[in-house]
């Protein structure tokens, strides 16, 4: 991640690849009540926990470069996790063209089916969950807050979703997006990174057009972790944000007093939100650490060290909050 660019540049480019349209696929529907929240603030703490631990142990597998054993590792992990709480995890593997040459990526993609002999995937989902699995290839990077925090803290959600509220955990698929990273030095859409995101969202596209499982309905929403546990979190959300996730966003930040945390950015920003923003038409919101911090963004200091629980149950409430009002 990331490349950020000028606004009226961006702005330019995206009318040519979505046909002259607004890249924020725009919600019409009046702002309702606000509903139940799925879990206080000692809730996500308790899950703030569980996502650092998490963390610790998908680090522990070494660096998640393309093809590599920290990544294969990493996505066994998370299966094994999720499959103890209910959920069924698939790879949606594919061969990309990047700059290097052809690479072998895989998403794992995972929907909640805690009873046997149901086909979760016979059903369309109502919101989609996601954070990128790899890492980048650079010497002693691990990626903690990008993006092992975002996997881990997908997976305590995943745990709570199935023991507190099961019939939201129904209607969300989980993603974990293989090849976010550029193999270069920067994303160029279409051209190097968000290889994952863009497959998943063209497979989306062709099966919501043609009407048939597993999104014979298109998501309604969805909403992308990224480097969300910094210990000086800094969230600065994309100005492609589509409006009804930016109006619970703002709703969000202001009920839970985290104006200082969750803040706004001038530019659009390429992440995996974008894709499934113009290509699948998925309506997304990209939860995004500030990554113009050079102190650690794709350093070698990317470690656990810079992981705050606090700033996960942070991110952990605005997500849990976001996704009650978009249910
Ligand atoms: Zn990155």
């Amino acid at each position: 991640m990331k490349f950020i660019a000028r606004h009226l540049l961006l702005c330019s480019f995206v009318a040519l690849a979505a046909g002259c349209k607004d890249a924020s696929p725009s919600i019409s529907a009046p702002p309702s009540e606000p509903k139940p929240s799925l879990g206080s603030p000692q809730v996500a703490d308790s899950l703030a926990q569980k996502a650092y631990r998490h963390t610790e142990k998908i680090l522990s597998f070494g660096h998640r470069q393309p093809a590599s054993p920290g990544l294969r590792k990493s996505k066994q992990y998370v299966s094994q996790q999720l499959k103890k709480h209910g959920w069924t995890t698939v790879e949606q593997s594919f061969t990309a063209q990047t700059p290097k040459g052809p690479l072998q990526y895989s998403n794992l993609i995972a929907r909640y089916s805690p009873s046997a002999g149901h086909n979760p995937w016979a059903r369309s989902c109502t919101g989609v969950l996601a954070a990128h699995i790899d890492s980048k290839i650079l010497p002693n990077f691990l990626g903690a807050d990008d993006a092992a925090s975002a996997v881990g803290t997908l997976i305590a959600l995943a745990e709570h979703l199935d023991k507190h509220h099961p019939q939201v955990a129904k209607e969300i698929e989980l993603v974990f997006f293989d090849g976010e990273e550029a193999v270069g030095p920067g994303i160029s859409f279409q051209k190097d990174g968000l290889f994952g995101s863009i497959y998943y969202s063209r497979a989306v596209q062709s099966s919501a057009a043609q009407q048939v499982a597993p999104y014979k309905k298109l998501p309604r929403f969805g909403i992308v972790l990224d480097m969300i546990g910094h210990q000086d979190l800094d969230i600065k959300i994309p100005s492609d944000t589509p409006k009804s996730l930016l109006r619970d966003y703002k709703a969000a930040r202001t009920k839970l007093g985290f104006e200082k945390h969750f803040g706004f950015s001038s530019g659009v920003i390429l992440d995996d939100h974008y894709p499934m923003n113009v290509i699948a038409n998925i309506p997304t919101i990209d939860l995004i650490g500030d990554f113009n911090k050079n102190s650690w963004w794709h350093t070698s200091n990317d470690t656990l060290d810079i992981i705050s629980k606090e700033s996960l149950s942070m991110s952990i409430q605005m997500t849990l909050e976001i996704l009650s009002n978009q249910l």
